[in-house]
């Protein structure tokens, strides 16, 4: 790794030179912290297996190895992974997202689609609804049975979940800036892409569901997907908390203003999409 790079101490945070020192051939010493005492970054030594059930733990010192101590180079490659998961999810109308979709929509919910008990279709804006035609197109496509609409509709939304995506972490990496202008604390843009990729990985948690959960009823899925949500919201929290060394309650006020514009692009752009795509 870079000389220049700085590392960081998975206990405390604080900026650590080197996490070892070699001592000859065979002898190797891990580098102790000089604000608390510690290891720098115990996780070296450490099978990936044990760490990653630690990030499955929200271990802030595992997220701290991942995000400052190693190259976390092919990020990219599971962050596409993670956005299609997020796309089948949308596109087969079995997320929560969908949900709000349906609710704000009004459409009727039929056995594939889920949706929630109460009715906020008629406090909707008009402005909004001219859109959701765009996305009663999905089930129309369903009865087409036509492979090739099938998969243009995902690369579609694929495109508009990408949109979202890229909207959520340029308003939360902004928000967090605004929030703390004489931080010393620098962020470089790359970080902030691989800490998102870190914390999406909450979504694979769907993938059960999605997988075999065609029997199960709309209510359990529904409950299944808020459990996912949740874990998946502290998952950011913490991370972003890694990240950015903000207080917790303004990190979860920006998490939750970031998630709220996500969605309203995702849902604004794929009719963008679909008048670009003309069908
Ligand atoms: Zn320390």
């Amino acid at each position: 790794m870079d000389e220049t790079e700085e590392y960081k101490c998975v206990n405390c945070g604080e900026a650590a030179s080197a996490l070892y020192r070699t001592y000859g051939p065979s002898v190797l010493k891990l580098t102790k912290c000089e604000k608390c005492k510690g290891i720098v970054d115990k996780y070296i030594e450490y099978d990936p297996v044990i760490v990653m059930i630690d990030l499955v733990l929200m271990s802030r010192e595992a997220q701290r190895h991942i995000l400052y101590n190693t190259e976390f180079k092919s990020f990219w490659k599971l962050a596409i992974i993670l956005i299609m998961l997020e796309t089948y999810g949308v596109w087969r109308s079995d997320s929560l997202f969908s949900i709000g979709v349906n609710s704000v929509c009004g459409f009727e919910n039929n056995s594939t689609n889920l949706s929630i008990p109460i009715n906020i279709s008629h406090s909707v804006p008009e402005s909004w609804k001219v859109n959701c035609w765009a996305w009663s197109h999905v089930e129309k496509s369903d009865e087409d049975n036509d492979l090739f609409i099938w998969e243009k509709d995902f690369y579609v939304q694929f495109t508009s979940i990408l949109c979202g995506i890229l909207i959520f972490i340029a308003t939360a990496h902004l928000l967090m800036k605004m929030v703390s202008p004489f931080s010393t604390n620098k962020v470089p843009i790359m970080r902030v892409f691989k800490a998102f990729t870190l914390a999406d990985v909450g979504i694979l948690f769907t993938l059960p569901m999605l997988v075999w959960g065609s029997d199960t009823s709309a209510d359990t899925r529904t409950i299944h997907l808020l459990l996912v949500y949740l874990y998946s919201f502290v998952v950011f929290l913490n991370v972003f908390s890694v990240t950015y060394e903000c207080p917790v309650p303004i990190t979860i006020l920006i998490l939750i203003l970031s998630n709220i514009t996500k969605y309203i692009t995702s849902f604004h752009a794929t009719p963008v999409l679909r008048r670009l795509f003309a069908y």
